[in-house]
Parts: structure tokens; sequence; C-alpha cells
């Protein structure tokens, strides 16, 4: 069977883990941003996949509040995701590390195109009230 470069997927020998030295230097380079960053990454994640159904439930009884929670909790997460792009290690062994931070971003970007539809949605009842 054919192994892959860790990083870029591309099809390596068995002796090898990366294809060049550029893809060993940027996954030690993630490696070392990911182990600085873990805490902050996974207290923000927490609070906000926390906040977004929080803010969901609060809308029928709290338009406003609810939507604030859900669409700041959006936008936190998804700028979090892009900066802090650490995808989870099923995500890494699957995609390896190349496409799955750039999985993550992509993912980020969604996360902050539904807080705008949050945002929109509101803007929607208020017109209609
Ligand atoms: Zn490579």
């Amino acid at each position: 069977m054919l192994k892959k470069c860790d990083y870029c997927a591309k099809e390596i020998t068995y002796f090898e883990q990366y294809c060049c030295d550029e893809c060993h230097a940027k996954t030690n380079k993630f490696y070392e941003m990911s182990e600085k960053f873990e805490k902050l990454f996974s207290i923000v994640n927490m609070i906000c996949v926390f906040g977004i159904p929080v803010g969901v439930f609060l809308f029928p009884f709290a338009k406003v509040p609810g939507t604030i929670i859900a669409s700041i909790s959006c936008f936190i997460l998804g700028i979090l995701l892009i900066l802090l792009p650490f995808p989870t290690e099923s995500m890494i062994s699957k995609f390896k590390l190349k496409k799955a931070v750039k999985i993550t971003r992509i993912i980020g970007i969604c996360v902050i195109v539904l807080g705008l539809l949050i945002c929109g949605f509101l803007f929607f009842f208020f017109m209609n009230e």
C-alpha cells in the first residue's frame, strides 16, 4: 500500500513520513501553534458551540437577546476557526494536515455566513412586526 505525505497527501515511499522538508517544517509549525493556543481554542470553541443553541433556544421568548447571542457566537467561532484552524484528529488522519486545515477554514467561513443569516432573520422579523 502506498503511503501519503502527512502534510500534503502526496504519495511517498514506505520509509518516509513527508514528501519534502517544507512539508515537514509546516507540520512542525502547525503543532507548535496548536500546542501554544490549544487551551484558548478549546475554551472559546466550547463557549461558542454552547452559545449558538442557547441563542436559538432563547429566540421564541426573547428574539433580540437570542439572536445576538447566537450570531455573536457564530462570528467568534468563525473567526476562531479561520485564525486557529485546528482540525480534529480524525479529519487530519482522513485528509492529511494541509487539506484538513483548509476544510476547517471553510467551516469557519460557513459559520460566519450562518451568523449573518441569523442577523438577517432578526431584521426580517422586525420588518414584519
Ligand atoms: Zn508533502
